[in-house]
């Protein structure tokens, strides 16, 4: 006790928390001090465990302190730990980039993803995939395309650029004045309606958009299925089948961002597989590493690559990050394909998927669950105050902070996105934790039900 006391004194003299409103802790939003994590679980410094129904922010594949992720990094360790990558290689980055495309989404009408560039967290994989489309359209001498298109309700991290192409108003709204305007269009998100029927109005929507402001674009970026920070809100494979024919149609670049939704979580190894689909770009980071190290990994075509060879610097990409390939995180991202393959996980998720969508059909949403929504390995519950979907709903009583808190005092760590619970937890979790999850999720909905102060 006394020990997680002082770790949270200590903590909150130093530490300036991420997408935190510091005047909050340690009350209302308790801070938690992990002493060490296994399996799907967390352990606090009071020796309390709390399932990480979160996947510690949605990179953890296989659970914590994974031991032959641990044996693999260690390994590699001795070896060799970072190099300069510019003028330099190393053995993890190559045998990572030869899997990764071996892995890739494929249509075989299309020229294959062919060249793969680190990067060292999400936000930094999609500022490369944004400059690199942007620039392969200059080096070809057109100075018109210099724009996104990006989808409303989108997320694609937090540095400028990234920020910019992302739509989620309490991350963006306060930066706007340094951001580039892209041009968002409509989601395909099915929330309250039918998913065929929200595909084809937002691929109007954005045939509409490239039909007038086509020649100006570069690129159209999405997250292929679930838009996670958006509220885990999910979305028909029709969509992303109609939006790469109109990327072609307008000759404009697909960039995929599955930094969220990759390695499994939609039940296929990648999103875009759902909808046979092989984009331009394909954004990785998160689940790469098994939820160890930070790694990006952006992955695109040989013509694209091409675009770029010159005997002048400047038409080369000179974008790095001081670790760029870092070799911890490329090893540590070798072992997690190895796991993905030698555990079946795909295969083996398909039962884990079933025991989620048991648990969450079975609970009882006490009137105010308007959605119950599950892609994959991703299951949410979209609450409001009189059980309508009302897409306009933002939850500013904060509800979801007493879910939040009910969920951690019954030693769960389940972290709503505003009036959305959701469930998205490491591979390894059994049926006795996800009744576990199941449990505390219905008290958390119940004691929303009675308590909870509701707007009107
Ligand atoms: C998390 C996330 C990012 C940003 O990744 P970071 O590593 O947090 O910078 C980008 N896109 C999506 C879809 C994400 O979920």
């Amino acid at each position: 006790m006394i020990a997680d006391d002082q770790w949270r004194r200590r903590d909150l003299q130093v530490l300036w928390h991420p997408c935190t409103q510091m005047a909050e802790h340690p009350d209302p939003l308790p801070l938690l001090t992990i002493a060490s994590g296994h399996g799907a679980y967390l352990v606090d410094h009071s020796g309390k465990r709390y399932l990480d129904a979160v996947s510690s922010w949605w990179v953890n594949l296989f659970g914590h302190a994974e031991p032959r992720i641990a044996e693999a990094v260690a390994r590699q360790a001795k070896k060799l730990s970072q190099v300069i990558l510019a003028g330099a290689s190393h053995e993890p980055a190559v045998e990572l980039a030869e899997q990764l495309l071996q892995l890739a989404p494929r249509d075989p009408d299309r020229e294959p993803l062919a060249k793969v560039f680190y990067a060292d967290n999400g936000s930094a994989g999609i500022e490369v995939a944004l400059k690199m489309a942007f620039h392969w359209f200059r080096n070809r001498g057109d100075q018109l395309r210099t724009r996104f298109v990006s989808l409303h309700n989108g997320y694609h991290g937090e540095t400028l650029g990234a920020l910019a192409v992302g739509d989620v108003p309490l991350y963006r709204r306060v930066y706007a004045p340094l951001l580039a305007e892209p041009l968002f269009v409509r989601s395909p998100d099915a929330f309250g309606t039918d998913p065929k029927i929200a595909s084809t109005m937002a691929l109007d929507d954005l045939r509409r958009t490239l039909e007038q402001c086509g020649e100006t674009v570069c690129a159209v970026i999405l997250e292929p299925l679930v838009q996670c920070a958006g509220g885990m809100r999910m979305h028909s494979p029709d969509y992303l089948k109609g939006a790469r024919a109109l990327c072609d149609q307008y000759g404009v670049f697909l960039i995929a961002d599955e930094i969220a939704v990759g390695f499994g979580r939609t039940g296929t190894l990648f999103a875009c597989e759902q909808a046979a689909i092989q984009p331009d770009f394909l954004c990785l980071s998160k689940g790469l590493t098994g939820g160890t190290l930070p790694l990006a990994a952006v992955i695109t075509t040989q013509s694209v690559y091409d675009g770029f060879l010159d005997r002048s610097r400047e038409r080369a990409f000179l974008h790095s990050h001081s670790y760029t390939g870092n070799a911890l995180a490329c090893a540590a991202a070798l072992q997690t394909l190895r796991i993905l393959k030698d555990d079946a996980i795909i295969e083996t998720n398909r039962e884990r998927t079933q025991w989620l969508a048991n648990a969450a059909n079975t609970l009882d949403g006490h009137g105010i669950v308007c959605e119950r929504r599950q892609t994959g390995m991703i299951v949410a519950f979209e609450l409001s105050p009189d059980g309508t979907p009302n897409s306009e709903y933002a939850d500013p009583a904060r509800a979801g902070l007493r879910a939040y808190r009910y969920a951690l005092e019954h030693g769960v760590l389940l972290r709503p996105l505003g009036n959305v619970l959701y469930w998205m937890p490491p591979y390894c979790v059994d049926q006795g934790d996800i009744e576990k999850l199941a449990t505390v999720t219905q008290g958390a909905i119940a004691e929303l039900a009675q308590h909870g102060e509701w707007p009107q």
